[in-house]
């Protein structure tokens, strides 16, 4: 059931809503701004009704708390206030609200109102879902990794820190979709995204899938020793497990290992990070070139 928040001063107004959506939502209220904003921060509502005239932090306020916060900035807000004039209404939209409703209000125009923002709340949560976590593995996709890579990669010029970032690809994966069907073959990928993820450390263990079989694994401040010896440990992960049982109860096991390139440096401004990613494919290359499930890392 999803939860919608309430933030009203007014308790006759708030348990008259909650008459009104309860029996289709989770309600949870508070009767002034900043504790309302604390609340929207930990319960993670689907939607906020939030008043406008209120002792202490007045919705405009508690509006612009929401929309700077990254926890809370996605979260749709419907002012339902007594404020019955056309400005007011105007800024609410220019400052952000989805909706509008004034007092007294109509229960009937609130929960179909309510109910078109929930769907359209669901809606995109649904669509980011797709846009940045990969269905079959539940890594995330190219999208996420692609803005991700650029976010860290300024923050560790600006820091001054190191930046790892290793490319691993399956070794030899075409045969097992030759040998055991391509059913199979999506069995074993989401076994070895598994693999991986155990094996990084449990702060420092972003992992996307870029593409078929091949993944990045990025690790941030971590000396190049530690990154390699991270490496090492996702690739012998991989490599000493049978990742599954053909069939799922059959006793053939497949086997596969990985091959993983890499790079660390402390980038600065002049350093391009798709020259340093050029450079980590590079060394993928080199691993599959000397034999496969193997890191080689510079
Ligand atoms: P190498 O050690 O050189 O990497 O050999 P390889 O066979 O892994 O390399 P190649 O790039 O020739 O083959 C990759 C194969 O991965 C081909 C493709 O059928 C398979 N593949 C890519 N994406 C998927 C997927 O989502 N599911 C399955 N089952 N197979 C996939
Ligand atoms: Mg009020
Ligand atoms: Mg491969
Ligand atoms: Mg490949």
């Amino acid at each position: 059931m999803e939860t919608i928040l309430i933030i009203d001063d007014s308790f006759f107004n708030i348990k008259l809503l909650e008459g009104i959506l309860q029996k289709d939502y989770n309600i949870v209220y508070a009767n002034e701004g900043e504790e309302g904003f604390e609340m929207a921060k930990v319960k993670q509502p689907s939607l906020i009704l939030l008043d406008i005239e209120m002792p202490g932090m007045n919705g405009f306020q508690v509006l612009e708390k929401l929309q700077v916060t990254k926890e809370t900035q996605q979260i749709p807000v419907v002012f339902l206030t007594g404020v019955d004039d056309t400005a007011t209404e105007e800024k609410a939209f220019f400052c952000g609200a989805v909706d509008y409703i004034r007092k007294p209000f109509c229960g009937n125009v609130v929960c179909a109102r309510v109910r078109t923002h929930i769907n359209m709340f669901r809606y995109r949560k649904m669509l980011e879902t797709q846009m940045y976590i990969d269905v079959l593995t539940g890594l995330y996709t190219r999208k996420h990794c692609i803005d991700y890579v650029n976010k860290q990669w300024k923050n560790s010029i600006k820091e001054g820190i190191p930046f790892s970032l290793g490319i691993a690809d399956i070794d030899f994966f075409k045969r097992v979709n030759d040998t055991y069907g391509h059913q199979e073959g999506d069995r074993v990928l989401s076994a070895v995204a598994d693999l991986m993820k155990n094996a990084m450390p449990d702060d420092n263990n972003y992992i996307a899938r870029m593409g078929g079989e091949e993944f990045y694994l990025i690790m941030v401040g971590e000396s190049k020793a530690r990154a390699l010896e991270i490496m090492e440990n996702v690739c012998n992960a991989v490599g000493r497990q049978s990742v599954c049982k053909v069939g799922g109860n059959s006793d053939e096991e497949i086997n596969v290992t990985i091959s993983i390139g890499g790079r660390t440096i402390i980038p600065s401004e002049k350093d391009s990070v798709d020259t340093f990613a050029a450079i980590a494919d590079k060394m993928l290359y080199e691993a599959k070139d000397r034999g496969r499930n193997q890191v080689v890392w510079i």
